[in-house]
């Protein structure tokens, strides 16, 4: 994983950094050399996905512009297969920047949400069936090699 300018602000033991590094299970999504997208385990909407950068960013303060970069290409991606699977328009982009601003997770991620903002779920509270995310991770990969 890349390193940023403040590495001593990034925690090494947070769950995402564990993803990169292969330790613990996710339902994957996409992934290229820069980028990982994989389903949000207590999904706000149905088909929530999360991107992040192989960057070691805790919030959009660390971002390096060649990350920002590619984390927004697979977002396009990810969304245009959450509207072809789920067939709707509508997907809610989302980022939060440091704890008051209710981040849970300090490695950056967008996530997006095939939601409105007037029916948008709870944050992270209920955990989704894994049997159900691997289904949607896999239609949406899916969806991914066809575009
Ligand atoms: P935030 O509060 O913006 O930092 O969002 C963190 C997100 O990570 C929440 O939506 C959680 O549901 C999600 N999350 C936490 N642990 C995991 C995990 N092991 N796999 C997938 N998503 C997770």
């Amino acid at each position: 994983m890349s390193q940023n300018n403040q590495p001593s602000r990034y925690d090494d033991s947070n769950i995402f950094a564990k993803m990169l590094n292969g330790d613990i299970p996710y339902h994957k999504v996409y992934e290229d050399d820069k980028t990982l997208a994989f389903m949000d385990i207590m999904p706000q909407a149905k088909g929530h996905v999360l991107v992040i950068p192989k960057q070691k960013a805790v919030d959009l303060a660390d971002l390096q512009p060649e990350y920002a970069a590619a984390v927004l290409a697979t977002s396009q991606k990810v969304m245009a297969a959450q509207r072809q699977v789920f067939d709707r328009e509508g997907v809610i982009q989302m980022q939060l920047n440091g704890a008051q601003a209710g981040q849970t997770v300090f490695h950056y991620h967008i996530h997006l949400l095939p939601s409105s903002i007037h029916e948008l779920g709870r944050h992270a509270v209920t955990q989704a069936d894994s049997d159900e995310l691997a289904t949607i991770a896999k239609q949406l990969a899916e969806a991914i090699d066809n575009q």
